[in-house]
């Protein structure tokens, strides 16, 4: 289907009907743009993650991870330049008190909200960082701030990692986990949220070698992307203006997307050159100084960043994998039916198995059947409702394969297995089940 055709109403309405992403508290009444993620959505989010970790971690000799703590000492955050510099432009309208962000609107232009003109404040410089306090105490002594990235903590645990994993320049540390940003205008969905993931990697190398893991680190960030099927026609690179950088970048390649609500930042790459270990060296007062083994020349690595939020990736793979389409087969001649086309490799549920009915003789056969495959991968038992209603729900969430039990199974120890994109249908012993899909996954 055009992508054009694809709204964010119907991937937010479908989001919460089938239990990807909820909105937050919702029994409260929400609290605004916080999201929590549901049976489906922590599936679909744990899948994306052990994919990012599987090719970046895992399937390299050449890369470690790290899981440090989301709390880290202030310094960090002094040294780094977010406490002074982490901010962005703050206006708000003097007569309905909307807030915005200076770069994002034409000042010029009437408030957006109550359309009044030349009514807003002059910029101000408002920090992001999530501020809290440890202890008991509430004052300056024990501010601390939650990780506005995951980034520092690799910087900051380079020395050890160097020294327990014995790994030599190229090479890379990662990381997944929760960062906290107090945007000033959170919205469209899970884009943009004040409490999101990220998934991270700090890739250490020769200062002369800087350009040519910078491109390689842009080719493995789409094949990321293409491994958990993000529509690479609707994704482009962006070359960040040198004005634009930040102050620890020498180069930057954002990867947008096309969202319904316009062309956005998906990833970024940055080439942070010493900039960070140099920094909390001298903040920190640590020797961090890199000797090659072979030449002995004594350096700061320099570092290519290939950053991914993970909340963006969801959005993205949802937005890439949602299709609609008239049938064209007995399954229901002309009906429409909504497809999540996900890679199988990211599918939240992977089989679903069906008994036709809820006879106990076809659950006898059904239920040993769905908790042997549930030893391998994730399975979806469904009894209720008619089975073209139930197939149309599993396309709905995206899950490859359906499992038919019905009466003949009894007889022939054989079900029909139904491929989600073709919807062609196939009979296949049950002793032959599990192998049959070892083949598919
Ligand atoms: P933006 O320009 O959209 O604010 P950024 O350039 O500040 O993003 P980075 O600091 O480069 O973002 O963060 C790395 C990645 O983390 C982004 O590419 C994005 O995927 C994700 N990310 C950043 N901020 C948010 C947020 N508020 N909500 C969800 N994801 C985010």
């Amino acid at each position: 289907m055009d992508a054009k055709n694809i709204t964010m109403e119907k991937i937010v309405s479908l989001a919460k009907t089938r239990g990807f992403v909820f909105p937050g508290s919702d029994i409260y009444g929400g609290l605004a743009n916080s999201w929590d993620y549901g049976p489906l959505g922590v599936e679909l989010k744990n899948n994306i993650k052990q994919t990012w970790w599987k090719m970046f971690v895992q399937e390299r000799l050449d890369m470690v991870g790290i899981d440090a703590a989301l709390i880290m000492n202030p310094k960090v955050w002094e040294a780094s330049g977010h406490v002074a510099t982490f901010s962005d432009p703050l206006v708000e309208c003097k007569t309905c008190h909307e807030r915005y962000r200076a770069d994002q609107i034409d000042l010029a232009a009437p408030c957006a909200k109550c359309g009044n003109k030349g009514t807003f404040t002059e910029p101000a410089s408002f920090n992001l960082m999530m501020k809290t306090w440890l202890g008991p105490k509430e004052d300056a002594s024990a501010v601390a701030y939650f990780r506005p990235e995951t980034a520092q903590a690799m910087f900051v645990d380079f020395p050890n990692v160097l020294t327990s994993s014995r790994k030599r320049v190229p090479f890379g540390m990662a990381q997944i986990g929760k960062a906290f940003r107090n945007e000033i205008t959170p919205g469209n969905f899970i884009f943009r949220t004040r409490e999101f993931e990220q998934m991270e990697i700090e890739y250490f190398v020769h200062p002369s070698d800087w350009e040519k893991y910078f491109e390689d680190w842009l080719a493995n960030m789409y094949k990321f992307m293409d491994r958990v099927g993000i529509d690479a026609s609707r994704s482009h690179n962006l070359e960040v203006e040198k004005d634009e950088l930040a102050h620890y970048s020498k180069r930057t390649v954002d990867i947008e997307f096309d969202y319904p609500f316009g062309r956005k930042e998906l990833y970024g790459l940055a080439y942070r050159t010493d900039f960070d270990l140099t920094t909390h060296a001298k903040h920190s007062g640590s020797n961090i100084v890199y000797t090659d083994p072979i030449t002995n020349e004594k350096y700061v690595p320099h570092v290519i960043e290939p950053s991914f939020g993970v909340d963006r990736t969801v959005l993205a793979v949802l937005l890439s994998a949602y299709d609609e389409e008239t049938v064209a087969s007995e399954e229901g001649d002309g009906d429409t039916r909504v497809v999540l086309r996900f890679k199988k490799e990211i599918a939240p549920i992977k089989i679903a198995i069906l008994p036709l009915s809820k006879k106990e003789e076809l659950s006898n056969v059904a239920r040993p059947i769905a908790e042997g495959l549930a030893k391998h991968w994730r399975v979806d038992y469904d009894e209720t409702q008619s089975i073209g209603k139930r197939y149309r729900r599993q396309d709905e969430i995206g899950t490859p394969y359906c499992v038919t039990v019905d009466f003949d199974s009894l007889e022939d120890k054989a079900v029909t297995i139904r491929d989600r994109d073709t919807m062609k249908q196939e009979r296949v012993p049950i002793a032959e089940l599990e192998a049959w899909f070892k083949k598919q996954f």
